[in-house]
């Protein structure tokens, strides 16, 4: 029997894929913003109902950027969560500023909005949430305090692609939302990221920081990187995007069955979809709270059948070796976020997966 791994990454048919790249070997025109470029972006602002979208090789790169681009006093303070994934952390590390690490709640493990005030400072100048496993964060609460004390507001949003809120998008809550288009993601344009931005008067500091500070044929006024996404990866993106609600959907039935199964088994406790949101069904994390079995044994068993789950997110970011010396290192400033990081697995969750292996995999479970 092949392995089962945590996740699978859409693709559209091999035709469709050659179709889209076949006029590239016509233009030449490989990389740096050609039609694929524009004719993603297009398709991104008409999906997410939204004004302004800048295209990244990666999700990592446009935080980078953004953070760069609002021109922060060095070592001002961002106050965000340690349950995420690494590059939350280092991209606010790599900007010149501080990580102030504020806990999550239980509910939808996303930042606990109570918490939020009582870390700001006078060095306070962003909030950078994130929206964990596709589960929005409190969008509404995190604006009032944002406006209230003047703090920007940068969503992590690289799980929450195509989730709306009351109709709305997550790409139009906060100041800058990032998404992530790596293969392992809902939607993915190989490697890829985009950032969608309130305030279009950042576009052209952003297109110029993800192109070295070009600012024209013979000048260059900013110290920028090479962030730019190629052709080849966005025509993935435009071939993925026409798909991307059928894959939704079928996610939407594996869903299901995991909560058929797993559903009403004392100290598991799973995810419940938000009000009021239409999900993506990016992760299907479920919490083992004093089940006959722990987290980790569970990881075991389903290895040993082979089958791959993952701890996401374990370990959390503030207890990174490479954070040892730095002032928020330590899980005892974030109860909650190690609380769940210690029990937390993350099941096999992709369009494909068959309903069999979803049985498979809670009856080992169950067992
Ligand atoms: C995947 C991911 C990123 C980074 O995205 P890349 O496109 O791989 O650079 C950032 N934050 C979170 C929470 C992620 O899951």
């Amino acid at each position: 029997m092949s392995q089962i791994n945590v996740t699978r990454s859409s693709m559209p048919s091999f035709e469709e894929y050659c179709n889209e790249i076949k006029e590239l070997w016509d233009s030449r025109w490989l990389t740096n913003m050609g039609v694929k470029h524009k004719c993603f972006e297009e398709g991104l602002l008409s999906y997410l109902n939204s004004d302004n979208v800048k295209l990244y090789a990666n999700g990592h790169l446009a935080l980078e950027n953004i953070l760069e681009a609002y021109d922060f006093p060095k070592n001002s303070e961002v106050i965000t969560t340690p349950f995420t994934f690494a590059s939350t952390t280092h991209s606010i590390v790599r900007a010149g500023l501080k990580p102030v690490m504020c806990d999550i709640n239980k509910y939808d493990y996303t930042i606990d909005v109570n918490l939020i005030e009582g870390l700001i400072t006078e060095k306070t100048v962003a909030i950078m949430p994130v929206h964990v496993y596709g589960n929005l964060c409190d969008v509404d609460r995190i604006k009032e305090i944002a406006i209230k004390h003047n703090l920007k507001v940068i969503y992590d949003a690289a799980h929450a692609f195509a989730v709306t809120y009351n109709g709305i998008s997550s790409a139009n809550f906060g100041d800058a939302s990032m998404f992530s288009f790596h293969a392992t993601k809902v939607f993915n344009s190989i490697e890829g990221g985009a950032l969608f931005f309130r305030d279009a008067a950042f576009s052209q500091k952003l297109d110029q920081l993800k192109n070295f500070g070009i600012s024209g044929q013979e000048s260059v006024s900013l110290i920028g990187g090479n962030g730019k996404m190629n052709e080849f990866a966005a025509a993935m993106g435009v071939c993925n995007l026409r798909h991307l609600d059928e894959e939704i959907a079928k996610r939407a039935k594996v869903y299901e069955r995991y909560c058929e199964r797993l559903g009403n088994v004392k100290r598991i406790c799973l995810n419940t979809i938000q009000e009021n949101v239409k999900t993506n069904y990016a992760y299907f994390p479920v919490v083992f709270d004093g089940y006959k079995y722990s987290r980790d044994e569970i990881f075991e068993k389903l290895i040993a059948e082979k089958i791959i789950a993952r701890k996401y997110f374990f370990p959390l970011t503030n207890t990174f070796d490479c954070y040892k010396e730095y002032e928020f290192y330590g899980a005892e400033k974030t109860p909650v976020a190690s609380y769940i990081s210690g029990r937390v697995l993350t099941l096999p969750m992709y369009a494909d997966l068959a309903l069999e292996d979803v049985d498979k995999i809670c009856d080992i479970i169950l067992q």
